[in-house]
Parts: structure tokens; C-alpha cells; sequence
């Protein structure tokens, strides 16, 4: 039987053969007919693609075994028996390659002679549909579960979708959002301009990319970096805006901290020094348009160190906090105020009329200053040192102006602390020859035209000679003589004074042994040290170090201290000197009288004399007797070294009257231009008597 498509005219008389022509052209449907027993009479181009199979494999076989699955298998196989025609349906087909697909499946009945009906199958591929609203439904999933923030509002900017990630940050309910427009979250009224800016990039199709700050449902802040699109249909109308974001709020945080940190002082929290130079660069090119002055006040703390050192870092800084919390009391909004180190800080004040302006601000700066600190253990009293530059008058450069205000403030340090001094050009002259002064010494150090000459002390009752005192000469080529007055304050500022230490401590040493080479005995020889050579860590090491180099024995050293330096860091200073006079080396305190000694601390340094300063023994001129004051500050000190078990030198003996005087009350050591002059060590025969015994006058 020839079941062949088109090889009969239907029953209607219509040729088939133009029917299947008709339905192989078809766009996007695939055809088969076949039989009730399944075998197949038509398979179309169409169906050749979408199942694999070639037209002559299709016409040679069973649909059943073509395209049905195993799990159709029954039903199909019963449809067919009861030539029932199927309802239009979705169906999950299988290719020969074994894959499935999805086809939109119809069914018609040919009729076929007075036999069964032959089915005609018609076929849509919904695979690809499929595919793509799968593909849709893993967007949407991944849109719903992304960390970013995803909002999706129409063209007039309403909310449409908001995903979970967006409401876990805001707090906010899609139900919430939804209709409502994206500006309810605008955090603060500077942002309208963004927002505006944002409705026109988009709606001139673009994309707007940046970062801007929005409120959460419960008012808090946070920061978006956002990048809103429009989406558009196939026919190319923008129908939705999306915005894709990051929560940055803890980026931005972190940020704002570090750039707070670059420009604050992490103790105090006020500007550092990197913030103010900046502040005073702009005022000052302020000023020069305005005229006005600006002024830079340097303020440093006296004594700071000692309050560090005694009371420990944690106390220091608590101080610190406090002082920058009363001078910040003392500002006005335009002014700054920045901690510019240690215990150092500067201020701005910019807009004044001139220089004489800041004078109250001054006094007000020192009297808060100078309030009573209590800390934790104990209760303080700080004070400062001030020091002034203004702008234009001194400089205009802001590097400079700090500098001038803080050589002023050195000349506050200079002239007794707790005050202030405006910056002049003399200072910079007098800086210069510091500065020069600095560069000579180092080379006299070099060029040892550094010398010691050596003072007898000498016993008042008998005119022997004990012990002498090395005092410092320099020679200066063209300068010729100098006194260490002049030149040890620019040592210890510029921190030669160690060397010249070490220097004054080898030629002492040297000099004693020079005078055991020679077959004389020496004599102990005492050497002045500075209050900064006491801070250096290598002090005791060295000072042992050198007395074993020249074999000389410890009690051949005394360590003169003066009065102030002894009261500076006490702690350290009672260790050292400990350390040093239990070692054997005598330690006595210099210029006794000028500074104020509390009597307790003085208790506890281990000394074995006081030297009354010379001042007090020129104040008794020819007649003690007359002169009531120094007279009685003589004998005050005379009687408190007795007291204490200590021995007293008399310092600057001039006159025959003032040794008489002193041997009197008690005091029987001196040294003077009466007893001997310093004079270096070849000319100095020890064990020479350098004067002749005074003669006590009883005391009244
Ligand atoms: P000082 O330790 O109090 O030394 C005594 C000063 O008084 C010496 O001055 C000495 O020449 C001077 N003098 C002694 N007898 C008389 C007198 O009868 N009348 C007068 N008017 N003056 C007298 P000099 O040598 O100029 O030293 C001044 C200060 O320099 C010393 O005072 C001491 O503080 C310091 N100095 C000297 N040598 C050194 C040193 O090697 N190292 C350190 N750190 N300081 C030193
Ligand atoms: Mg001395
Ligand atoms: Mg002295």
C-alpha cells in the first residue's frame, strides 16, 4: 500500500501533495504526519532540525521509537489505539541525540479513505523560550541574593523592586518602597543637587556613576557608590532606571579617619602640625589682600620633662589633654589651635588689627595655663613658655613665621619661663652668632684649643691647698679667651656639651696622672657637669671607664652639680649620683643659694659638700659685719651644710676680711682670687700652699 503523502486527492478532492507543500513552509513549525500504528508519512525540514532525524530515517521508522520518551511511551502508544486526537499541549520531547526538547505540540486528523485518520503533528520549539525564561529567572535570583544594592524604579521614578541586600542595609521593606520615590532616602539637603544632576544624566540616557550619602529607615546614615542605568525594550524606550550599589559606608568611615588622623594629633585630637602649617599659609595670603595681621603663637610647657619623668607618660598626657582643652576654651572660630609636639603648641589667631591685639590673648593663654592640673596622684600647677611671630611685620612664609615664633618663645625660656616675648630681628642676629659659636667650638674640640685650668680650694684655718676645681679655657684663634659663660649655654643647646664632658673628664684625669708621672702627689681634682650631661644614659660608664684608663682611683673626682640642675628630674638625678658616690667619687653642689632647693629633695641626693655661691661672698664686701643680708645667708648655709653633715666651700673669696669672716662662722674650705687664681696644671705644683693661713676672727 502506498501510504506516501500526496499520492491520493484527499476525500474533499483537494490535492494533498500542495497541503504538505503548504505546511513545510511554515515558518518556525515543525511537521510530522503519521499513522495510527505510528509510522511515520511526513517529517518536514522543520522537523529534521528539531529532531535530529533526516527526513528518510523518519520515514523508516515508528514515532514511538523517533521522539517519544519512555514515560510517553503507554499513553501515546493508547491515544493511538483509540485514533484520539490530543489536546494542544506542552511536551518534553527527545532528540536523537538524546537530549530533550520542549515543544508547543498540536495535533489534526487527516481523514484517510474510510481508515483510520492519519495524524498531522504540529510542533513549536519552546525550547529556546524556555531557556531564556530560565535564564530570567537565574538573573532575577541572582539580582534577588547579589550583595549589591539593587533598586529598579520607572522612568518617573518610582520604586518598582528593591532587593533583599537593599532592604537588609536601609531597613526598609520592598512594600515600603514600592511607589515611593528614591529621594524619601536623601540624607541631606545638599543632595538635591545630585539628585537633580542624576535625573538628567539619565534621562539624556546615560549612566551616572558616583557616591553619595542616603538615610536608612531609622535615620542613620550610610554611603552608596552607585551606577544607575536605564533599561530598555527591544524597541529601544527607556522603560526602567536601575541603580546597582555598594554599601561603602565603612570604606568611607575608615577613610574619614585616616584623613583625620594625617591632620590631628591622635592624643589631643587637635590639628597637627601638617593642618596648621596649611591654615597659616591661607591666612597669611589672606591677609596679604585684607591687610590684617595674623599672628603664630608658639607655647611650650616649662618643665614638662620633670612632670613626665616623675609623675610617669600616662600622667604626662593626661596633663597635655587638659591644658589643650583650656586653651581651645580660649578661641575664637576663626582661630587654630594645633599641638605642634611633645609639649609644644601653636596657635593662629588671623583677622586682627595688629601685633598689640594678641597681647590680652597672651595673658589669657598664661593665666589658663597656669591653673592648678589635678591628676591623678598629685595636683600640678603647669606654666608656659610663650613666643610670638606676626605676619606680615616678621615674615610671610609660614615655615618661617613658626620658626620666628619659636625662637621667641626660646627667649621666654631664656629669660626665666612664664613669660612670652614678641620675635625680633635681634634674635636672629643673636641666633646667627650662636650658630657661629656652635661652629667654632666643634672645631676647638677637633683642634684641642680647649684647655683646663685648675683653682685651689684651699683650708681657710691652715692655707693648704685640698682639692682644686677644673674650670674650662678656650682659645680661639682670633677671638682670643673666651669664658665658658659665653660658650657652655650654646654647648648644652646644641649637645657638645657631652663631648666637651668627656673632654674636661679626660684631661683631669690626665693631669692627675701626669702629676704622679712627674713623682708629686696629686691633688683631687673636682669637674663642673651639666644638667644635660646628667640625662645622658653613658654618664656613669664613661666617667668609670676614664678613671680606670689613667689608673686614677675614684675619690681623686669630685662632681660639682649646680643647685638648679641637682633640682631637675630629681629621680634621675638622686640614681646617678647614688651610683657615682657609691662608687667612691665626692659629689658637691655648685652656686648653692641661687636656685630654690626644696630641703627634702636635698636630703636625698648623696653629697659630701655645698658650695656657697660666689655672689653671696662678693655681698659681703670688706665688712661682712655690714653687709646683714649675705652675711646672714652665709651663715644660714654654713649651718644647714653642719646640719646635713656636710662639708662647705666658700666660692669667689676676694678679699682677706670675707675668709676671715667665713673661717669664723664655721666654713672651712674656699676658693677665690684670694687664695689662687685657675691656672693650668704645669704652673700648679700640688701640695703648694697657694696663700697664707687666715687669721679666724672669733665669732660674736
Ligand atoms: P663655677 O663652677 O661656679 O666656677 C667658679 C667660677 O668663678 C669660675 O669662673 C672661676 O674663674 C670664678 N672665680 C673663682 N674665684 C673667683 C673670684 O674670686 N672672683 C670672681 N669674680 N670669680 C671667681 P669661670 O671659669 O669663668 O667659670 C664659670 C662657670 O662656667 C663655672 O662656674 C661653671 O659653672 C662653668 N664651667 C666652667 N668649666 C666648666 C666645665 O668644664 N664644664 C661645665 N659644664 N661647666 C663649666
Ligand atoms: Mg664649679
Ligand atoms: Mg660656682
Amino acid at each position: 500500500m502506498d501510504r506516501g503523502p500526496g499520492s491520493a486527492p484527499s476525500e474533499n478532492g483537494v490535492n494533498e501533495h500542495l497541503i504538505f507543500e503548504l505546511l513545510e513552509s511554515v515558518p518556525g513549525v515543525a511537521i510530522q504526519g503519521y499513522y495510527m500504528d505510528g509510522s511515520v508519512f511526513f517529517w518536514d525540514q522543520a522537523s529534521e532540525q528539531l529532531y535530529g532525524y533526516t527526513r528518510d530515517e523518519a520515514l523508516a521508522s515508528n514515532l514511538l521509537d523517533l521522539i517519544i520518551p519512555p514515560e510517553m511511551q503507554d499513553a501515546v502508544r493508547d491515544q493511538m489505539a483509540r485514533a484520539e486526537i490530543p489536546e494542544p499541549r506542552v511536551l518534553h520531547l527527545q532528540r536523537k541525540d538524546g537530549q530533550r526538547v520542549t515543544v508547543y505540540s498540536a495535533h489534526t486528523a487527516i481523514p484517510y479513505g474510510g481508515q483510520q485518520p492519519r495524524m498531522l503533528c504540529m510542533d513549536v520549539d519552546l525550547t529556546e523560550r524556555e531557556r531564556a525564561q530560565e535564564q530570567i529567572a537565574r538573573l532575577g535570583y541572582a539580582v534577588e541574593q547579589s550583595p549589591s544594592l539593587v533598586v529598579i524604579t520607572d522612568t518617573d521614578l518610582r520604586i518598582e523592586y528593591v532587593n533583599q541586600r537593599f532592604q537588609a542595609v536601609t531597613g526598609y521593606t520592598q512594600e515600603e518602597l514600592v511607589g515611593q520615590s528614591p529621594g524619601i532616602m536623601r540624607y541631606d539637603a545638599h543632595n538635591i543637587d545630585l539628585y537633580s544632576e542624576i535625573g538628567q544624566e539619565l534621562a539624556a540616557g546615560r549612566i551616572w556613576e558616583g557616591q553619595f550619602k542616603n538615610r536608612k529607615r531609622n535615620g542613620d546614615p550610610y554611603w552608596e557608590k552607585a551606577r544607575i542605568s536605564p533599561i530598555s525594550n527591544s524597541h529601544g524606550e527607556v522603560t526602567h532606571y536601575i541603580k546597582m550599589a555598594e554599601d561603602i559606608s565603612e570604606q568611607k568611615a575608615l577613610h574619614e579617619r585616616l584623613e583625620f588622623l594625617a591632620f590631628h594629633d591622635p592624643l589631643t585630637g587637635l590639628p597637627n602640625r601638617a593642618l596648621i602649617f596649611n591654615r597659616i599659609q591661607q591666612a597669611v595670603a589672606e591677609s596679604e589682600r585684607s591687610g590684617r595681621t595674623v599672628a603664630v603663637i608658639f607655647l611650650d610647657l616649662d618643665g614638662f620633662k620633670d612632670i613626665n619623668d616623675s609623675l610617669g607618660h600616662e600622667q604626662g598626657d593626661a596633663l597635655l589633654i587638659q591644658l589643650a582643652r583650656r586653651l581651645e576654651g580660649q578661641l575664637r572660630n576663626s582661630d587654630t589651635l594645633a599641638r605642634f609636639g611633645g609639649d609644644e603648641f601653636l596657635l593662629m589667631l588671623k583677622d586682627l588689627d595688629d601685633t598689640w591685639t594678641t597681647v590680652p590673648v597672651l595673658e589669657r593663654l598664661q593665666r589658663v595655663c597656669a591653673e592648678p592640673v589635678q591628676l591623678a596622684e598629685s595636683r600640678i600647677v603647669p606654666a608656659c613658655s610663650i613666643g610670638v611671630a606676626v605676619a606680615p611685620d616678621d615674615s610671610q612664609d609660614a615655615a618661617d613665621l613658626i620658626r620666628c615664633a619659636d625662637l621667641a618663645m626660646y627667649r621666654s625660656k631664656e629669660r626665666g619661663k612664664r613669660c612670652y616675648h614678641f620675635y625680633t630681628r635681634q634674635l636672629d642676629d643673636q641666633l646667627q652668632g650662636q650658630l657661629e659659636l656652635e661652629d667654632a667650638l666643634q672645631k676647638a674640640l677637633s683642634e684641642e684649643s680647649l684647655f683646663l685650668h685648675f683653682q685651689p680650694r684651699v683650708d681657710l684655718g691652715t692655707g693648704a691647698v685640698e682639692s682644686l676645681e677644673a674650670l674650662i679655657r678656650w682659645q680661639h684663634p682670633s677671638w682670643g679667651w673666651l669664658p665658658p659663660d659665653q660658650f657652655i649655654p650654646v654647648a648644652e643647646q646644641s649637645g657638645l656639651i657631652h663631648e666637651i664632658g668627656r673632654l674636661v673628664l679626660r684631661l683631669a684625669c690626665r693631669q692627675i696622672q701626669a702629676w704622679r708621672r712627674q713623682g708629686d702627689t696629686p691633688l683631687p681634682i673636682a669637674i663642673n657637669l651639666s644638667a644635660n650631661e646628667f640625662q645622658h644614659p653613658e654618664l656613669y660608664d664613661r666617667i668609670m671607664e676614664t678613671l680606670r684608663a689613667y689608673d686614677v682611683e675614684p675619690h681623686m673626682l669630685e662632681i660639682e652639680i649646680t643647685e638648679s640642675a641637682a633640682m631637675h628630674s630629681v629621680a634621675q638625678t638622686v640614681d646617678i649620683l647614688r651610683r657615682l658616690s657609691d662608687a667612691g667619687l665626692r659629689v658637691s653642689i655648685d652656686d648653692f643659694g641661687t636656685a630654690y632647693s626644696s630641703l627634702n629633695h636635698l636630703k636625698r641626693l648623696p653629697l659630701h659638700a655645698l658650695k656657697i655661691d660666689r655672689t653671696f661672698i662678693q655681698g659681703l664686701g670688706d665688712d661682712p659685719q655690714a653687709h646683714y643680708e649675705d652675711a646672714t645667708i652665709t651663715q644660714a648655709i654654713i649651718a644647714m651644710s653642719r646640719t646635713f653633715g656636710l662639708e662647705v666651700i666658700a666660692e669667689g673669696i676676694e678679699r682677706q676680711a670675707q675668709a676671715d669672716f667665713l673661717l669664723a662662722q664655721g666654713c672651712r674650705l674656699g676658693q677665690g682670687f684670694l687664695l689662687g687664681r685657675p691656672q693650668p696644671g704645669d704652673q700648679l705644683p700640688p701640695g703648694a700652699a697657694c696663700a697664707a693661713p687666715c687669721t679666724p676672727t672669733p665669732p660674736r
